[in-house]
């Protein structure tokens, strides 16, 4: 990206958080089946958009997608608001906060929020999984006020959460008049969570589960997850799934080129709980062997 894009994604984030923030009040729930994202472009310095897209979701909830221009993975992240805690689930690809500006973004919302609940929270900052496109901008975060990092490795999930039986046990965390459940995925990577808000039903999958390739780093565990999610969804009402990265593209089983920087027409952010059931049934009917498979709004694809 050149010093004049630059500058030109700055002043559009502001303006699209002038916009956005002041405009809380009247938010119900977005309908993430018609939403659409940005998306890169075939010339990204060209690219205008801003580094940043910022949706909110409901009056507490806010989705955030990194610009597809300043990393092919175009991650999401999510931020929860409660009366004691916010949780920012993951920090994007992009370390820079010139290029990247996630602290800043971040910040803007929850003081926002502050001020209209009269009251200072704490920003916990953790992650769906170790990789770098969801952790890259922790460093934004390191010793801000308030601010409380929870660290990548399996033990530190464990450690943060109180899991007393990592993957089986589901606990419960507390933001203040809102409870999240996390829920341990590993196969992805060792120290996978899910995140599930009994608020908003919004469940969380990070690179588990997403309308793109489904990279699987250990098979047997993996499908052991996806279990576990389904036994979930059974029990919770479930309004959106929603995962970490786009890579389908809007046409039934085909994805965009890995890399790729522009996504036309590329498929929604959201599965349900029948896309779920698909997946669980495909493993199932794979077997013990890791076996790539494309279905309409996913691809198994294990990677060792
Ligand atoms: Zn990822
Ligand atoms: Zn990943």
């Amino acid at each position: 990206m050149t010093l004049k894009t630059k500058k030109s994604f700055t002043f559009y984030l502001t303006l699209v958080l002038i916009t956005s923030v002041f405009c809380i009040s009247a938010i119900g729930q977005t309908d993430l089946n018609k939403q659409n994202w940005i998306h890169g472009s075939e010339d990204c310095e060209k690219n205008t958009d801003e580094p940043i897209q910022v949706v909110q979701y409901d009056e507490s909830t806010w989705i955030l997608r990194q610009n597809m221009c300043t990393n092919y993975e175009a991650p999401f992240m999510f931020l929860f608001l409660g009366q004691k805690k916010a949780l920012l689930m993951d920090t994007g690809a992009t370390r820079e906060e010139e290029y990247f500006p996630l602290y800043k973004t971040v910040n803007i919302i929850v003081d926002t929020w502050q001020k209209q609940q009269n009251k200072k929270i704490e920003l916990i900052v953790a992650h769906t999984h170790k990789h770098g496109d969801h952790f890259s901008a922790d460093t934004q975060f390191k010793e801000k006020a308030n601010t409380t990092i929870v660290g990548l490795e399996k033990t530190d999930v464990i450690d943060f959460f109180k899991l007393t039986s990592w993957p089986t046990d589901i606990v419960d965390f507390e933001l203040g008049n809102r409870i999240l459940k996390i829920v341990p995925i590993p196969g992805h990577q060792e120290a996978s969570i899910a995140i599930y808000d009994t608020s908003s039903k919004l469940l969380l999958t990070g690179d588990t589960f997403y309308p793109g390739r489904l990279y699987v780093e250990d098979w047997s565990s993996f499908k052991t997850s996806v279990n576990r999610l389904v036994e979930f969804s059974k029990k919770h009402e479930i309004k959106y799934i929603l995962g970490n990265h786009i890579e389908m593209t809007s046409t039934d089983g085909v994805d965009f080129p890995m890399g790729s920087t522009n996504h036309p027409e590329e498929h929604k952010l959201p599965l349900n709980v029948e896309d779920l059931e698909s997946l669980q049934s495909s493993l199932n009917n794979l077997g013990d062997k890791p076996t790539k498979k494309a279905h309409k709004n996913f691809i198994i694809y294990p990677i060792n």
